[in-house]
């Protein structure tokens, strides 16, 4: 295996049985990376089914309110209307090629699992997903559409009913199903390859966004801004400016009710270091090292840990992560319906939130480029039912 940590983050941390299965997808992944006819086909499916590459748009009205400029990388316009479809394409096609006859997901609010639903038909791959009971009840709709798309879903009714319960469940199924099921899991986290793995898939983001900028600003920007779940879209825009010093790399943290409350999912601010899921990293836990519960109005980044090379990041400050409000959040989801004609998903919202907040630090010429990792239409029935109670 290739390089599995981020510092001392990352690593492998899973029962032996999953070893093998685990070696085959990164050696199946390092083959794709010079396999011509797999990129030919990842492209292909990118650009004329997907829709790359999702423009860049100067927020203008919100740039001249602050007085800084702020560009959106346009992922809400992909399809499936959020940066998901990038991985799901890509580990979609690497279980094709590995052979394997089945996938797996997990799955919190639902968005995954539909990303997933959606390449299962669109390759012919049987599709099932775990997800917990309790977030299955709060996304009827997302249940419909995976099962629009064929897939089985499976509510998982151990622990807490919610993600971390679901991502346990498909590490159980795969435990026995491992020679014909591929899993293909959601965010840069996990046990390796799968940060590596998620993203190689999602790095087009940052690739599209830094020659996008130059062409548009003639510069690169002061500072990029993603809101982190488990640090995929994050992680994808942030990777083509990791080594250009001179740009900020900003990642918002759901921080729920506010950081003094028990309410909140802000890992890096909050949580400490340990091993779950397969990997080393950063996780809201108690003293007794058991994960605690997420909250957030964001279903999207409500998971209580943070993929390995974000806590690589954190440790090393090379970015910064803070915390943004329930309220934060959905202030700046009106503000762009009114302002932009635009409606972000919340999790997009906290990223945006944070550039607000932080524009003052950055001189009047400085550019702020925020990822809007997908629309938000699936927010609506949220953000009336916050701003109503
Ligand atoms: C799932 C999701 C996220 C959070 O996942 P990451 O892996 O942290 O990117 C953020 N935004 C949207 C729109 C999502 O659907």
């Amino acid at each position: 295996m290739q390089d599995k940590y981020y510092g001392e983050f990352g690593g492998c941390y899973v029962p032996e049985i999953l070893m093998q299965p685990l070696a085959e997808v990164d050696q199946a992944f390092q083959e794709i990376k010079h396999d011509a006819d797999f990129q030919a086909e990842l492209s292909d499916l990118l650009e004329n089914y997907a829709g790359r590459a999702t423009p860049i748009t100067l927020a203008r009205n919100l740039s001249r309110i602050i007085g800084r400029k702020i560009y959106l990388k346009r992922e809400d316009l992909l399809h499936g209307g959020a940066h998901k479809t990038n991985n799901t394409i890509g580990q979609g096609l690497l279980a094709k090629r590995m052979g394997k006859k089945r996938i797996i997901a997990e799955t919190g609010a639902g968005q995954h699992g539909v990303a997933t639903a959606m390449i299962g038909a669109l390759l012919g791959i049987p599709v099932e997903v775990y997800m917990g009971r309790v977030d299955a009840e709060r996304q009827a709709q997302n249940v419909k559409r995976m099962q629009l798309f064929g897939a089985k879903v499976h509510a998982v009714d151990s622990g807490s009913a919610t993600l971390k319960d679901a991502i346990n469940a498909a590490l159980r199924d795969w435990v026995t199903n491992a020679g014909d099921t591929y899993y293909l899991f959601g965010t840069a986290a996990g046990p390796y390859p799968f940060p590596a793995l998620v993203r190689y898939f999602q790095e087009v983001i940052g690739r599209e966004a830094r020659e996008q900028m130059l062409r548009l600003t003639g510069a690169l920007p002061a500072a990029v801004f993603a809101c982190v779940g488990g640090g995929s879209n994050a992680i994808g825009i942030f990777s083509a400016f990791l080594d250009d010093s001179q740009v900020k790399l900003y990642g918002a943290e759901a921080a729920g009710q506010g950081l003094h409350t028990d309410y909140h999912a802000a890992t890096l601010e909050k949580g400490a270091a340990g091993v779950f899921h397969g990997m080393h990293s950063m996780f809201l836990q108690n003293q007794d090292g058991q994960i605690t519960e997420t909250h957030s109005v964001s279903a999207g980044l409500d998971y209580p840990g943070v993929g390995p090379e974000h806590a690589h990041l954190h440790a090393t400050k090379r970015a910064e992560y803070l915390g943004v409000t329930d309220h934060e959040a959905l202030n700046t989801y009106r503000l762009m319906a009114e302002r932009e004609g635009i409606l972000p998903a919340i999790e997009s919202c906290h990223a945006l939130a944070l550039a607000l907040r932080e524009a003052e630090n950055f001189d009047a010429e400085a550019n702020l480029l925020v990822n809007l990792s997908g629309r938000g239409d699936k927010d609506l029935k949220n953000y009336f039912t916050h701003v109503n109670s």
